[in-house]
């Protein structure tokens, strides 16, 4: 089975051998790294391109997950850095996304078709997640909701006043457009989180990449064992509805 692991720039030596591919799109070349673990084909798609310097904004995003779509990956494994707004949740501490709202105005979708979104992570992905996490002993936060937003500056302290109103619990840039393109392409979408700063205006701390670095190094290999293990426990897919929509629109298509 076909894996995608979508992350930033902390999973290159998630395995020995990684050989790069660039995936050719209609909305452009992506750069990928393959490998093969235990008889699983495992694509690791570091989504602020190979060098990390496209920020979250600038993300090709259509081009990253028809790449994904077009290696024939049914499931992706995503892992993000957010900002806490939920004070029950601490630096360094790992969530599990259960919903989101779209801040965006990015482009953000393939523009196709109309799809059900109403639980907009893979069911079966997360009980992935949740027994990976389990079964390392690190703890996992559930039903997190995220507000994505476009970026790349950080919020104002009025905005997560009100994100938090909304019962937000993390604020992000990038998750609620790969879960909907995702949704859109039928393929399977679940992310874990890691909480790099509190939002602004939650702590009196001030956001600074050093801070958000060494917070991201300290939880680097906790991460990485996280993600090994998820690929584990993956199994194709069974009972999830992710893909429905996407069949429907293919057969439509015939
Ligand atoms: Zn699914």
């Amino acid at each position: 089975m076909k894996i995608g692991i979508i992350g930033g720039t902390g999973f290159y030596d998630l395995f020995n051998n990684m050989y790069e591919q660039i995936i050719k799109t209609e909305y452009g070349e992506v750069t990928i790294f393959h490998t093969l673990y235990k008889g699983k084909d495992v694509y690791f798609l570091p989504r602020h391109g190979k060098h990390h310097n496209t920020l979250a904004p600038y993300v090709n995003y259509r081009a990253n997950m028809m790449a994904l779509k077009e290696l024939g990956i049914e499931r992706i494994l995503a892992f993000s850095a957010v900002g806490a707004i939920n004070p029950d949740i601490n630096v360094g501490s790992l969530c599990l996304l259960d919903q989101f709202f779209d801040f965006t105005t990015r482009v953000r979708s393939y523009g196709e078709f109309s799809v059900d979104i109403t639980e907009p992570f893979c069911s079966e992905l997360k009980d992935v997640y949740i027994r990976a996490a389990e079964q390392i002993g690190e703890p996992l936060k559930k039903d997190t909701k995220l507000i994505c937003v476009d970026g790349p500056r950080y919020e104002t302290k009025a905005e997560v006043e009100v994100f938090s109103n909304w019962g937000m619990d993390v604020v992000g840039m990038t998750n609620a457009t790969e879960a909907s393109l995702s949704r859109e392409l039928g393929m399977c979408y679940a992310v874990v989180t890691l909480a790099t700063n509190m939002a602004p205006g939650i702590s009196n701390q001030k956001l600074s990449l050093k801070a958000h670095k060494e917070v991201s190094e300290s939880k680097k290999e906790i991460v990485k064992t996280l993600m090994i293990k998820a690929i584990d426990l993956v199994y194709s897919k069974d009972s999830c509805r992710c893909h429905e929509a996407y069949e429907r629109a293919a057969l439509a298509r015939k």
